[in-house]
């Protein structure tokens, strides 16, 4: 099976996990802040965290924002379902808000009208979190300016877009919003096996997530509410978890993190080239936002014809995965999850995320994809649209 995304791992990767297994030091060493320190001056962000997930980045960036009981926060139906989890761990309210069928990315129009109305109910969010659908960045600028009307903080769930720009600056930057959170799962754009970070130019958001990522314990004397009695004496601040990133995995970050420009040179390469193979046939590329550079973490292509006949895709999804090709389907629109359904978290209406999760199959992308394969892939595409039409 050609899987739809899969990790590039090469002997140097090998060599500088190896070397970790030989030192003093396999977690709390010095490689993750090295780490931090790379992916932070890569993006151009002051401050980077480092953590188990991408997933607990975002619980730490929601948990440092104050987001608590009560509290309301947004984001779209069509991503993982992470992107919402965080925020119910910390006890808010979840809502979703539409997204550009075209894009996938949050609609700027819904989020406009949204608040609008939940200015006049009294209901405004006090968290929103796009999501850079694909590795495509949302228009941020638009966002941050809502933020300053209705007086609400971003988290941008970049766990897609390691190695994207958004106005020629790298997505991390937080230009537009109070963190940025990364994954570093296996087929994200690169990868420490699991693995997260949250980077933000404020240096208090920064220091709340360090505590948090470690029980909320600090050993720093500086830190301490009362002078220590002794060199043993940690303070336990707040209730934290155990968030830690390994230097192992630090290790394995540090060597793919070299190597981050080439992984997004080879996925636009490719994506280009599926767009020339694909011209004509019955299925449309995400369209290009103008305001930034993907970094090509999914290909998805919309299906022509499949929300006037709902079976179409489950055929040539089947018909794909027949052939050996690990097609995919980024992704269930959230609020029609079991789970949330019976909570009733999110019931509205999101025309444009369920017209875009009717067509919506995901091809093939990763940078050890060969053209033959991908030409195999394109072939295989065409000749299913033509039996399931
Ligand atoms: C992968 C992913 C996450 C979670 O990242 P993990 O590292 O797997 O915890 C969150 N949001 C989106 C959109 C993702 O694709």
């Amino acid at each position: 099976m050609i899987p739809y995304g899969r990790q590039d791992i090469t002997q140097e990767d090998i060599d500088a996990v190896v070397e970790v297994l030989g030192s003093a030091f396999l977690t709390q060493g010095p490689l993750v802040p090295e780490f931090e320190g790379r992916v932070a001056g890569t993006c151009g962000a002051a401050h980077a965290v480092a953590v188990s997930s991408g997933t607990a980045a975002l619980h730490l960036a929601c948990l440092a924002l104050g987001l608590g009981s009560g509290d309301r926060f947004w984001t779209s139906p069509i991503t993982f379902v992470a992107s919402a989890n965080c925020a119910l761990y910390c006890g808010a309210i979840v809502d979703f808000v539409d997204i550009d069928p075209e894009t996938g990315n949050l609609s700027i129009a819904a989020l406009t009208e949204r608040l609008e109305w939940a200015e006049g109910e009294g209901l405004l969010p006090k968290v929103v979190m796009p999501v850079h659908f694909a590795g495509q960045p949302c228009d941020m600028a638009a966002v941050h300016a809502l933020s300053r009307r209705f007086g609400f903080r971003i988290i941008e769930d970049a766990t897609h877009a390691l190695g994207a720009t958004h106005d020629n600056r790298p997505v991390g930057s937080c230009r537009y919003s109070d963190i940025t959170v990364f994954s570093f799962h296996p087929v994200k754009i690169i990868t420490t096996g699991e693995g997260g970070m949250a980077l933000t130019n404020d240096a208090a958001l920064a220091a709340r997530m360090s505590l948090l990522r470690s029980h909320g314990i600090t050993r720093d004397p500086a830190e301490m509410t009362a002078p220590p009695e002794g060199k043993w004496c940690y303070e336990q601040q707040a209730l934290g978890f155990n968030y830690r990133l390994t230097d192992l995995q630090a290790a394995l970050g540090i060597t793919q993190l070299d190597r981050l420009e080439g992984f997004v040179l080879r996925r636009r390469s490719l994506a280009v080239r599926y767009n020339g193979l694909l011209a004509g046939r019955l299925v449309s590329p995400l369209q290009r936002e103008p305001y930034g550079v993907s970094s090509y973490h999914l290909y998805v292509v919309r299906l022509h014809g499949a929300v006037e006949d709902p079976g179409l895709r489950t055929r040539v999804f089947d018909c794909m995965r027949g052939r050996g090709i690990g097609v995919n389907v980024h992704y269930i629109p959230i609020p029609t999850q079991p789970w949330y359904r019976e909570q009733g978290i999110g019931i509205g209406t999101y025309p444009g995320a369920m017209r875009y999760y009717r067509e919506a199959l995901t091809l093939p992308l990763w940078p050890g994809l060969r053209e033959d394969e991908q030409d195999y892939i394109v072939t295989a595409l065409s000749e299913a649209l033509e039996h399931s039409g």
